[in-house]
């Protein structure tokens, strides 16, 4: 590890540990004759477990997506990106059954969605939006939250008791008790014809490879990829489902022969050529043809966090580009294995499918809602 990154990171853990600023005012020189630093894997021990605070949302049902942020009782020392990363921490759900969701990494919060000042509690309507009744927004809280991530309740997660943990490794530093809700999931038969029975059941090399790319791609997690700040908002103009997240599907092809799946996303019907709308802002990191999901579009937004948009007509985006929340992206199409136009909107967290709804309006998002109020005054 070259020293000129390890010795901030020092530094900057101390002060979380001991909550003393040093950092900064005695930057330790670099020269070459100084002995070396500890190693770094020491050096970044992490604070002792009682300075955690687990916040998990309230009645989170099966099949929804959760934020998990993490306070700290040590005030005024809040640890870079850089260090969080290098903290290596975790969050995980455990399930009534013992089992573990996969590991989100602890990232640090995105900025705001506007430069705001900081530094006490402050009057908001100094801004061009500014309300004439703003009150005093405290920003206490926000200064003490060290970092958070995603996970997904699987649709079939076990109900009842469950525990968010942060972990470092294997490690437990602190860890909260929630319960999981049941949710009612409803079935439904679709009917494919010749063509469409073709695209789903023939095997079919292209199709193979396409789906453990996609597999692949949406159990990536980058830690460094954190660009959401808000809630989500519908990518189309309008709440026509024509299926629901979830629904347990029974398909029938076209001379005998069925099988069973669970949608993983929620359709919207609407005509070829409707406008479709990043649902928050991310990274594109898929825009290309599929078989089976015709022009596909997939939007990275946090670590293991991604929407996918399915069966456009068009693409107006391409790989690598950023976007905002509400930018368009394409036009609705049927493209792929549809049975008539319509969007199929999808969310995976780390992998798992999560109903994408949740994360509509930034009141659903407390995590977000708590970092924005600065701005907001809610
Ligand atoms: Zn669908």
């Amino acid at each position: 590890m070259p020293r000129i990154i390890a010795l901030p990171l020092v530094c900057i853990v101390a002060a979380f540990s001991l909550s003393i600023g040093a950092c900064g005012s005695a930057r330790p020189s670099l020269h070459p004759d100084e002995p070396a630093p500890p190693p770094i894997e020491e050096a970044l021990e992490p604070p002792a477990a009682a300075v955690y605070e687990l916040n998990v949302p309230e009645g989170p049902r099966q099949g929804d997506p959760v934020f998990i942020s993490v306070s700290s009782g040590a005030q005024g020392a809040f640890p870079s990106p850089a260090a969080l990363a290098a903290m290596g921490l975790s969050l995980r759900l455990r399930y009534a059954n013992g089992s573990l969701s996969p590991a989100a990494p602890l990232v640090a919060p995105p900025p705001p969605r506007r430069a705001v000042s900081l530094g006490g509690s402050q009057v908001q309507g100094s801004g061009p939006s500014a309300k004439p009744t703003a009150r005093p927004v405290e920003l206490a809280k926000q200064s003490l939250i060290v970092g958070f991530g995603a996970l997904g309740i699987a649709t079939r997660a076990p109900l009842g008791p469950a525990s968010a943990l942060l972990l470092h490794g294997d490690r437990v530093l602190a860890e909260r008790d929630f319960v999981i809700a049941p949710r009612q999931f409803i079935a439904e038969t679709l009917w494919l014809d010749r063509g469409l029975t073709s695209i789903r059941a023939d095997p079919d090399p292209i199709k193979t490879e396409q789906a453990e790319r996609y597999l692949k791609l949406i159990a990536t997690v980058d830690p460094s990829a954190v660009f959401l700040n808000e809630g989500f908002v519908r990518p189309v103009a309008g709440n026509r489902r024509t299926s629901l997240f979830g629904t347990r599907r029974n398909f029938h092809y076209y001379g005998g022969g069925e099988a069973f799946s669970e949608h993983a996303g929620i359709d919207y019907g609407y005509p070829v050529g409707t406008p479709i709308v990043a649902a928050g802002r991310g990274r594109v990191v898929m825009a290309e043809d599929r078989i089976v999901t015709g022009l596909t579009v997939v939007i990275e937004h946090l670590p293991g966090v991604y929407t996918i948009y399915m069966h456009l007509s068009r693409m107006d985006v391409a790989l690598g580009d950023l976007v905002e929340r509400a930018a368009p992206i394409g036009l609705l199409g049927a493209t792929g294995l549809a049975t008539g136009p319509h969007l199929h909107w999808e969310l995976r967290v780390l992998g798992v499918a999560s109903d994408p709804e949740a994360w509509i309006g930034i009141d659903k998002v407390p995590y977000f809602r708590t970092i924005n109020a600065t701005i907001e005054g809610r």
